[in-house]
């Protein structure tokens, strides 16, 4: 059993979806109840998961810090992810700072916000979301990185997702990830293809 290093849903959620496809038993911190440690035979973390910090220079420092604390907190491997999103025309902005891009404790809505702002203007929209993963728990810790590209959107298509979803538009697609997650359509994300790596090396 491994667990996902994350507090954001909507990462377990992707996460654990494309796990089960791939038959590996991947757990999200909510999941570690008193009763499921103990129909599983796992020690049941009595403390609240761990708010780690993302004071690391790059992505793999961040997925490296989140990995090890959750390991810390439940015993089990534990896996995290460190997203960016990467801006052509900002200079590579948000980058690693991409869920404080509109400030400390700001919304998904406030760094839409910035993001159309900051864009305004610019018919360059390429942009990148480049996903990191790191587990530990095994042996040395190991890494995996993956990316998706696309386009910023002029404006917010709803649906599902999160975060910067409804901005992030996929040309091959024709539409924003959070068009495609809500209508159930399997993009090969960031996320979904360094998951798939990882899967596939653990066999
Ligand atoms: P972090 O990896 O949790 O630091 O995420 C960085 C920022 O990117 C946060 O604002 C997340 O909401 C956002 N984010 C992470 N992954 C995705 C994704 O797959 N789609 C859209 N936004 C994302």
């Amino acid at each position: 059993m491994i667990l996902f290093a994350s507090g954001n849903k909507g990462k377990c959620a992707e996460a654990k979806q494309l796990a089960a496809e791939c038959g590996v038993e991947l757990v999200a911190p909510s999941d570690l109840t008193e009763s499921f440690c103990k129909a599983h035979n796992i020690t049941f973390p009595t403390a609240p998961p761990p708010d780690v910090e993302e004071t690391g220079k790059n992505y793999e420092e961040n997925a490296l810090l989140k990995a090890q604390a959750y390991h810390e907190w439940s015993g089990l491997p534990a896996v995290a992810d460190d997203t960016g999103l990467e801006v052509e025309a900002l200079g590579g902005e948000p980058g690693l700072y991409a869920a404080r891009y509109a400030g400390e404790h700001c919304s998904p809505e406030d760094n839409m916000h910035k993001l159309l702002a900051a864009l305004d203007g610019q018919s360059n929209r390429q942009a990148t979301f480049i996903c990191v993963l790191c587990m530990v728990g095994a042996e040395a810790p190991l890494f995996i990185r993956d990316q998706i590209d696309g386009e910023i959107a002029h404006e917010k298509e709803q649906g599902g997702g999160f975060g910067y979803d409804p901005l992030f538009f996929v040309p091959e697609f024709g539409h924003t990830l959070a068009h495609l997650k809500g209508e159930g359509v399997e993009v090969p994300t960031h996320r979904r293809k360094a998951l798939q790596q990882l899967f596939s090396l653990l066999g």
